[in-house]
């Protein structure tokens, strides 16, 4: 698995980045925790409580942007809350984003950062391993500290897939899956006006991960960089790949409760962007086949419900 860093600076282009940041992590963790939530027939024995928040911590952020990020988000020795999905378990109990994490069921979540540190997630990944753990035990306490004051929140998880969605600050319109987690850029959030259309974009990217194609693609010798070439076997196996997570997320954003109306349309405008046709058109099969195949998976759908 490819180690995930916040290597794009979020401090490059203007001082409300982080806010905007904040903004559409909390789209993102929705629209995440919904189809999670909605599809957990599809995940079966992978299926496990979900607790519906976005942890982060300044060790994630590139030295030129921790400064910025601790100032916007109240972060500081402590991992934090970056954003928590409407109507879940977290959200219920009453857990906030700007909140900070101490401890689950009394077991400690920590965090160390130091100035001049390379971008890590190893401190979050930890604190989430720590929390899914309690979770599968049952009923958790979160101890937060939150506007200064420390208090105990009590909830259970809701039973869905994993859904481990993580924003990346960058100007690419780009989403990938690497076996465990899905990653946006904000530049991908950012063109998809409705929260139907993102919806889509992270259903194809989770259908990768809980179909496992990561792992069948390795097997037709494609390698995690999608810029090196690839044989007739193993561009097929790609093909194929992308053609059932087209198929997979309109039925999980179907089973969601988004509405698909528009999702033709959307994928068309965001096959035709650079990000798209550019990096990914060695790999996703044709616009045009695609799309085509697309609406058909939508027409199977709509006349399911
Ligand atoms: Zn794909």
């Amino acid at each position: 698995m490819v180690a995930l860093t916040w290597s794009g600076s979020a401090a490059a282009s203007s001082p409300n980045r982080f806010d905007n940041l904040r903004i559409q992590q909390a789209r993102v963790a929705s629209v995440a925790y919904k189809l999670a939530i909605a599809n957990r027939p599809l995940c079966r024995a992978a299926a496990a409580p979900q607790a519906g928040f976005m942890p982060h911590d300044l060790a994630q952020y590139a030295p030129l942007d921790r400064p910025g990020a601790a100032n916007a988000y109240e972060l500081g020795s402590r991992i934090g809350v970056m954003a928590v999905a409407g109507s879940s378990p977290a959200a219920n109990a009453g857990l906030r984003a700007g909140d900070q994490l101490e401890a689950v069921n009394g077991r400690p979540l920590a965090t160390v950062v130091t100035p001049e540190g390379a971008p890590t997630m190893a401190f979050v990944d930890q604190a989430r391993r720590v929390i899914d753990e309690e979770l599968r035990h049952g009923a958790v306490t979160l101890s937060v500290i939150s506007g200064g004051m420390r208090r105990d929140i009590h909830f259970t998880g809701a039973l869905g897939c994993p859904s481990d969605v993580q924003l990346v600050p960058g100007a690419d319109v780009n989403a990938w899956a690497d076996g465990a987690r899905v990653m946006v850029t904000d530049a991908i959030v950012a063109r998809c006006p409705s929260d139907d259309d993102l919806a889509l974009v992270i259903a194809h990217e989770l259908a990768h991960n809980l179909l496992h194609h990561r792992r069948r693609l390795a097997l037709a010798g494609v390698s995690e960089n999608t810029l090196l070439p690839v044989s007739s076997v193993g561009l097929a196996a790609v093909r194929a790949a992308e053609v059932e997570a087209d198929s997979y997320a309109v039925r999980m954003t179907g089973a969601a409760g988004y509405d698909l109306g528009g999702a033709a349309s959307f994928m068309a405008g965001l096959l035709k962007t650079n990000g798209m046709a550019g990096a990914l058109a060695s790999t996703h099969p044709e616009a045009r086949q695609r799309l085509a195949l697309l609406t058909a998976a939508i027409a199977r759908t709509s006349a399911l419900r």
